[in-house]
Order: structure tokens, then sequence, then C-alpha cells
């Protein structure tokens, strides 16, 4: 049985090739292809800077850092989101205040945001869920209102656009991740990007020991002096050899968006006679979805038992996510309880993503649409 993985990274002739050429060049830790990659990157969202990092998760940790989020503080967020995103938060010793979300897009609700607002509240981290951007005015109006900062969680939404603008260009900061699954893999790194000189200029000493100079500054300036370490940082950096994949990845991003759409349109026809079980979750109007994640919503069938037949039957699905605040760690640590947050419980327990990249082939996509029938017909009996 030929398995169709819910993810396929697309690896080129162009990526082996400079990687090849990053090892002859004896340079492969931190230099001239990370500094590219940020300048392209940074680029491609009209952004000033871009800082690259050895994930998002690091990215997040730092930006937080660099608006002084600290102990003490709360940081607004969602439960539908990977782990990391709040993880991130508590790094800084900061808590983690969750609202519910959106019962279309699945992103934060901005309607429940000002609710949950106290002296405490230094910023929100909104997630552009599976590429569909947040409310952004919403968010924006009500973080300038209350003078919050924003700092973004884009790993799923690099390509995505609200009213016409990447985006990655509309908070404070926004963090990036190009993990293996992700629209642009170099398999682990992340990037945070921002147009204030201070907070690049502190996540780039913040990701590397705290130094005042970069590691590669400090090679190829080739000078004996002293970097005196002014704070606490972290082992952070991005290095040349994944960055190396990124250049080339980021160049494919838009052409393979492109094909993004078109699979994110036949599951749609394809799915529709399944529409009493399975739910397509539809784009609001006038926003760009960056679809790193092809999700449904099943109904009136049990989602976990539907996504081991599928396992079972050699189809790769996934669940994103389980709400972050009913995790062992958060109920323990917070004391969440089920019910906290209806919306996001609800699409917690229902949806799935489906096998979706690129370059997916139709007859997968017709046998993915086919196993998800013949399964809910299977449970209905
Ligand atoms: C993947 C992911 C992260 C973490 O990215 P890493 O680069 O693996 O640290 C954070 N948030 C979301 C929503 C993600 O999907």
């Amino acid at each position: 049985m030929q398995i169709i993985p819910l993810v396929k990274p697309f690896i080129g002739k162009e990526e082996e090739e400079e990687v090849i050429d990053t090892l002859r060049s004896g340079l492969i830790a931190t230099g001239p292809k990370t500094e590219r990659l940020e300048r392209e990157f940074a680029a491609y969202l009209g952004r000033k800077h871009a800082v690259g990092t050895n994930s998002c998760t690091a990215a997040l940790h730092l930006g937080l850092l660099a608006l002084d989020i600290g102990v003490g503080d709360e940081v607004v967020t969602t439960p539908m989101t990977f782990l990391a995103t709040v993880n991130s938060i508590i790094y800084t010793g900061a808590r983690p205040v969750f609202v519910d979300i959106e019962p279309d897009t699945l992103n934060i609700n901005p309607a429940h945001i000002e609710k949950v607002l106290t002296k405490r509240t230094k910023a929100i981290m909104p997630v552009h869920l599976y590429g569909h951007p947040c409310e952004m005015d919403k968010i924006l109006d009500i973080a300038k209102r209350h003078g919050l900062r924003v700092i973004t969680d884009c790993a799923h939404a690099i390509e995505a656009e609200y009213q016409g603008k990447k985006v990655g260009s509309l908070g404070l900061i926004d963090c990036f991740s190009f993990y293996a699954t992700k629209n642009l893999a170099i398999g682990n790194g992340g990037m945070l990007v921002t147009n204030h000189d201070n907070v690049a200029e502190l996540v780039q000493s913040l990701r590397d020991h705290g130094m005042s100079s970069g590691a590669w500054a400090r090679y190829h300036t080739g000078e004996l002096q002293a970097y005196p370490m002014i704070h606490l940082g972290y082992k952070y950096i991005m290095w040349d050899l994944p960055a190396a994949l990124g250049l080339h990845q980021l160049r494919r991003l838009e052409q393979r968006h492109k094909k993004r759409l078109e699979v994110a349109a036949k599951y749609a026809t394809a799915l529709q006679p399944l529409d009493t079980y399975v739910e397509v979750l539809r784009p609001r109007r006038q926003i760009r979805h960056a679809y790193h994640l092809y999700v449904v919503r099943l109904k009136g069938v049990d989602r976990n038992w539907v996504a081991a037949e599928m396992e079972a039957r050699g189809i790769g699905v996934g669940v994103h996510y389980r709400p972050v605040h009913l995790e062992p760690f958060y109920r323990e640590r917070y004391g969440h309880l089920p019910g906290e947050f209806p919306v996001a419980e609800d699409a917690g327990a229902r949806v799935l993503s489906l096998p979706f990249w690129p370059e997916i082939k139709d007859e997968d996509i017709l046998r993915v649409v086919n196993t998800l029938e013949k399964i809910i017909g299977e449970c209905r009996n």
C-alpha cells in the first residue's frame, strides 16, 4: 500500500548545490548565507530588519524579551495553536492569558480580548492559524487603545495577506518558522522581523549569548577586540547550512503558493458531496490564505476514530490542534478546566488535517477523499 504523507517538502537541485557550496566554503556556522537569507526575507515582507534564529519558538521568546516582557506581565493569546506559541510566553516568566476563537477561521476572537485585559497585560500574540490571517484591524486597534504591543506568530503565514498587506508586516514583531513541515522548510530555523532598530539590535545580541557583536561579525572583522556580554543571552542563532536551503525555498514560495490555492480548490470540490459530515473551512473575503495546512471539521462522526482509520489505510492526517489550555501542564499550573473556551474545545475535538502540499497529485487527492468517504460510511453503519 502506497502511503500518502500529511506533508512533503520540496528540495530541488538548487538547494543541493547551495548546500555543497556552503560545505566547500568552510563557513558552515553563521555566515554570509544567513545574512543573505535575512536580507531577502526582509525584502519579501517589506520589513527593515529580519533576524535569523534556530526556530520560531526562539524568535517568539526573544521577541517577548526585547519588548521587556517578564515576571508579573500577562500576554493574551489563543488556545488553538501549537504549544510553542504559549510556551514562549512562559519562558519569559510572564503569564499566558487565553481568549476563545472565532468559529469560522478558528483564529483568536478580537471580541473577547478586551474582557481579559488587566493592568498587567503587556502584549497580544495572535496566531494566523493554518495561514488564514487574524482580524488584524481590530487587534491593532485594541492594542493601540490600551498601549499593548503586538507580536505575531506567523509560523503558518509567510505568504498570507490582510487587506493587501503581508501579515508578517503588521506586528511590532512578527515571527516565522522554517521547520521541516512549514511552507519554507530548512529543517530547523526561524526568523523575527521588525521595523524597529533597537528591537533588531537587541535580538541580534540575545540570540548569540548576549554579546555585543554576532559571531559572523566577530569572524570577518578579524579584530582581536573584546565583545562584552551585555545581556543574559541564549544560543539561538541560525547557521549557514540550513540558511542555504532557505535561499531557494524563498524563491519558490510564490510559485508554490499558486499551487496551494489550486490544491485547496480541488479538495473543496471533491469534498462537496460529503458536506453532511465534512465541513470545509471557507476563507473570508479580502484576505490571502497561505494554506500551510488543509483542515476540515467533522460533524456527526468521531474524529479520533476517523483519524486512526485514515492512518491505518496509509493516509497521513493530523490534528491541529488540541487546545493548549487542556494540556496536563497547563491544567496543573494555571488551573484550566474543560468548558472555559468552548469554541476552541469544540474545534479541537473535530478538526482533521488532510494530506496537503503543492505538488500532491490529483489521484492522491481523490484517494484521500474516497477513503474518507468510505470510513464515514462504515462509521455510520
Ligand atoms: C511550528 C510552529 C511553531 C514553532 O516553530 P519552530 O520553528 O518549530 O519552533 C510555533 N507556532 C506555530 C503555530 C507552529 O505551527
